[in-house]
Formats: structure tokens, sequence, C-alpha cells
């Protein structure tokens, strides 16, 4: 990014600190409220230095002259504020692989709210445990290379203390091909149009936000049957070209046989589509949901308190199926990510894990443009 012409004028944190109390909300952060309908929808837009040069770590850059005006007045008016200890914020796993769910963890002792801006969007971190924490996916197809990550922190007078944004390396995995035969009236639901309204049917009751963690610890596996199919398999049909994913992974056994919740949550929709059959999705909380397909039969309703291993549904071979199995997938914020982590069957960043303040990001790897 180019540095602009004119150059704003850089004062440290603590000057903008007191020129903001001076100046009043609204000289350097957009201004926070309105309904909270959502609340992770930050209203809050993390502010990023226009200069678009890395190094501002501890910095907040705003207009010359406003600035100047702000200062003047914060050394007539401004409160003395106590320092805030420099947030820390912990990216977990990085590099990170197509598929993969990504931990954004910040320390931040007395800091009152944190959001993240990704592709686009901006939100809310939850508060557990005296940390933010959030849960992003990336896309089994998403463009390897470097992303954007913005992180914004937020003091209780509503002041920015962090502004950060970093580079999210992802790196491409080698998904396998599989070609997949569908005879009979099943061919029909290969139809792009009986795919896309599935999709939108279940799409809203798994991307809420919910904002607590319903969770602790490993995510058991739904079905005691063996693993079938794998998360990522690109996949034609019929000799076709390839046209999706594998969304989850399988797992194989008799019609009927259990499936059980993998965690506890709220089931937010239970219900039947053409292309999955019958369904039933839980909300875990933090914008992670498990989604169950293909039953032969489920036995919650939406808005039912589930703990982990209770019986919800039974295994069939409902809409699009070659036999009986449970397709089972894991969604975070969105994006279908690679259940074999949350099952600690591959690496998986854990809220709760130790943190080394040496692994934090600091200055020195800021992105630089
Ligand atoms: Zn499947």
């Amino acid at each position: 990014m180019q540095r602009p012409l004119q150059q704003p004028l850089r004062l440290s944190r603590r000057t903008v600190l007191r020129a903001f109390v001076g100046a009043g909300a609204g000289v350097l952060l957009t201004a926070c409220g309105g309904d909270d309908l959502d609340p992770f929808a930050t209203d809050r837009q993390p502010t990023a230095p226009p200069s678009g040069n890395g190094d501002v770590a501890d910095e907040a850059v705003v207009e010359g002259a406003t600035a100047q005006e702000a200062v003047s007045q914060a050394s007539e008016q401004a409160a003395p504020l106590a320092e805030l200890p420099e947030p820390l914020v912990y990216i977990i796993p990085s590099p990170v692989s197509q598929g993969q769910t990504v931990l954004v963890l910040i320390e931040a002792p007395g800091a009152e709210e944190a959001s993240l801006s990704w592709q686009g969007q901006a939100f809310s971190l939850l508060q557990s445990d005296g940390r933010f924490v959030g849960f992003f996916g990336i896309d089994a197809n998403s463009p390897a290379g470097p992303q954007s990550l913005g992180v914004a922190v937020w003091g209780p007078r509503g002041e920015q203390l962090l502004w950060q944004e970093t580079v999210i390396e992802i790196t491409s995995v080698e998904w396998t091909i599989d070609n997949i035969q569908i005879d009979g009236p099943n061919a029909a639901l290969l139809e792009p149009a009986i795919r896309q309204a599935d999709e939108s049917t279940r799409l809203p009751f798994q991307t809420r936000l919910t904002p607590q963690l319903h969770w602790l610890g490993v995510f058991d596996p739904p079905s005691d049957g063996q693993i079938t199919a794998l998360y990522g398999e690109q996949r034609s049909f019929n000799g076709g070209p390839i046209e999706e994913y594998h969304t989850g992974i399988d797992f194989g056994g008799e019609t009927g046989s259990s499936v059980n919740a993998a965690n506890s949550g709220i089931v937010s929709w239970a219900g039947r589509t053409r292309r999955r059959g019958n369904g039933i999705i839980v909300d875990h909380g933090a914008g992670v949901f498990t989604g169950y397909y293909h039953l032969s039969e489920v036995l919650q309703t939406a808005g039912a308190v589930v703990e982990q291993g209770d019986l919800i549904a039974r295994m069939g071979a409902t809409g699009l199926a070659t036999g009986p199995h449970l397709h089972w997938e894991v969604v975070v914020r969105g994006i279908t990510v690679n259940p074999l982590p949350w099952l600690r069957l591959l690496e998986f960043p854990d809220p709760h894990q130790e943190l080394n303040p040496v692994n934090a990001l600091t200055s020195t790897n800021l992105a630089t443009g």
C-alpha cells in the first residue's frame, strides 16, 4: 500500500487515550451503540491505520488538525487514565492449512471488547476465563497464500487499545478425488438447484453467533461406526466435473444405530431436506455447529438442550445416500471445516491451553501492507 502524500500525525497510545477522553467519543473511533440483536455483530469497526505501515501496533494515527485540537482539549479536561497492559494476541495454528479451524486468543486484562476483521467481515470475540476467544474456519477450497487478519481491542471507556494487522499463511492440502456413481431416482437430487435449496434451508441455523462456549474439552465421534469418507474429498458425480467437496466425514453402520451429540449445545434445527434427508444441527456456541444427516430418525427438536453423548438421532440413508451412513460436519462461522481436529485426531487449537507470551504476535511480525 502507498503511504499517503500528506503524512498523518502520529501519537503514542497514551496520548491518543487522553486525546480521546478530552475530545469525546467519535473523534478517533466509530461510535458504538444501536440495537444488539446479534451480540457478535459488533458496531465497533476496527480502525486501521491509514498509512498501511505495519509498525504501529502501539500507536494510533489521526489526522493532524483533529489530533492537535484533541490533545489541546485533553490537556485541559482529561482525568488521568490507568495504563492497561499491552494486549497479547495469539493466532493458533500458524500457518494454517485449508479446511482447518483457526483460534484467536487475546490476553487483555481490563479490556472491554475485542473484534476480528477477516475477509471483509468484522465480528466480536467472546470473553472466556479472562481471555477473548474467537474461532473461524478456512474453507477446503480457499486459495492458498497470505490473507490479512485484523485484530482490535477496546478499553472500558471505548478507547481502542490495539489495532493489529497480521498475515495468516494458508497452506494447500492435496485433497483426494472421488468419482461417485448415483443411479435411479437419487440421480435427480444431483441438480444444483436442489443442492442450493438444501443449503439455504440450513444456512440460517448454522451461522448464528451464540456468545457462549457451550462445550468443554474434546468432541466425541457421534457414531461408533468406522469412518468411511473424509472431509475435503473433491467429488465428481457420474463422470461429470468436480463441482463440490465433501463437507464432513462419514461414519458407516446399520440403519437405526445410535447418533450422539458430539458435544454439548442447543439444537438449532431439526428437519428434512431433499439432498441431506433427515438432519439435525447443534449450536455449540461461539459460531461452532455440528450437523448430522441422512438420518432414519431425529429424536430432538429445535431448542432442546443436549449434553455430550446424548442420543439425538438414528442412522439412516435418507436423501442422497448410497447406503446407511452418518454424514457429520462441523461448521465454524459459516464455513465447513475438517472435523478431525475437533475429535483430536489432528492437532486442534485449544481455547483453554497454556499460553507462552514468547509466542504472542509483536510489532515485528505485523503485516507491512
Ligand atoms: Zn458425507
